[in-house]
């Protein structure tokens, strides 16, 4: 399969994550999380952490200029050579933008843009269930994708936590946050035509088999 640079774009919950974790085994590519990126570094207490954990706990965005340092870095890793792809960035039109501009500099381009579309009843449904576990940050719900035992992590046996930013008030800010401020990303990268939607209510292996299936028709365009 050729290399691959893709974005998965959608609300909070609406499951980018559990879709980027099977899609980063299938493609065997670089992985960049920016929400997870960003938890690190505040729990590791660098400079970026500090300057990100306030916008966090309240459910804002970090400022742009945050957030584009990190991940100008990542993909001028060596790994990132073999294509990547990007969870929960860009999240504004100023970061589309400096990606863009990253992605010439680099000499690469986007290949595909997947929008998982899922509605604000349901992100209120999966977020409040939502647990992840402490060591690796691997994703669970409490009806929809139960571990085998009770709060722990099935694959590194850690505890499972409810995300800080998870409780009730903070999830409403972080859904205006997208309505406002991300969700103009999606006549952006429609206007480039590289969205792709994807029907995310159906349940996860469903959701991942349209995203393969999708994937399977942009390689076989690129030959
Ligand atoms: P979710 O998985 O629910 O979409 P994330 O884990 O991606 O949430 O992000 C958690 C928080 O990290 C966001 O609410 C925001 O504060 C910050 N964050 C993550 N990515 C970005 C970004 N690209 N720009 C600004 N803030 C970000
Ligand atoms: P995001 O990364 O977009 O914030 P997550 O992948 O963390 O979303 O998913 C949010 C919550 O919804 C998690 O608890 C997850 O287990 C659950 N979830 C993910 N995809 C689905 C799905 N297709 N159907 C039902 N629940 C799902």
């Amino acid at each position: 399969m050729p290399d691959l640079n893709l974005i998965l774009l959608g609300p909070p919950g609406s499951g980018k994550g559990t879709q980027g974790e099977r899609l980063q085994e299938d493609l065997e590519l670089p992985y960049y999380a920016t929400g997870d990126i960003l938890r690190a570094a505040v729990k590791a207490g660098t400079e970026v952490g500090l300057a990100a954990r306030e916008y966090m706990d309240r459910g804002d965005l970090v400022p742009d200029e945050v957030i584009i340092g990190v991940i100008a870095d990542q993909l001028e890793e060596a790994g990132a050579d073999r294509g990547f792809i990007l969870d929960g960035f860009p999240r504004t039109v100023p970061q589309a933008e400096a990606l863009d501009a990253e992605l010439t500099k680099l000499g690469r381009q986007l290949e595909a843009v997947i929008l998982i579309e899922v509605s604000d009843e349901e992100i209120i449904r999966r977020i409040t269930g939502r647990r992840v576990c402490s060591e690796g940050g691997h994703i669970y719900h409490l009806d929809f994708n139960r571990p085998e035992t009770d709060g722990i992590c099935d694959i590194d046996g850690s505890e499972l936590i409810v995300r800080d930013d998870d409780r009730p008030e903070v999830v409403r800010n972080r859904l205006e946050q997208y309505h406002e401020k991300t969700s103009p990303l999606v006549s952006y990268y429609e206007k480039q035509a590289l969205l792709n939607r994807v029907d995310g209510t159906a349940d996860p292996d469903q959701v991942a088999e349209s995203i393969r299936s999708l994937i399977s028709t942009l390689s076989l365009e690129e030959g």
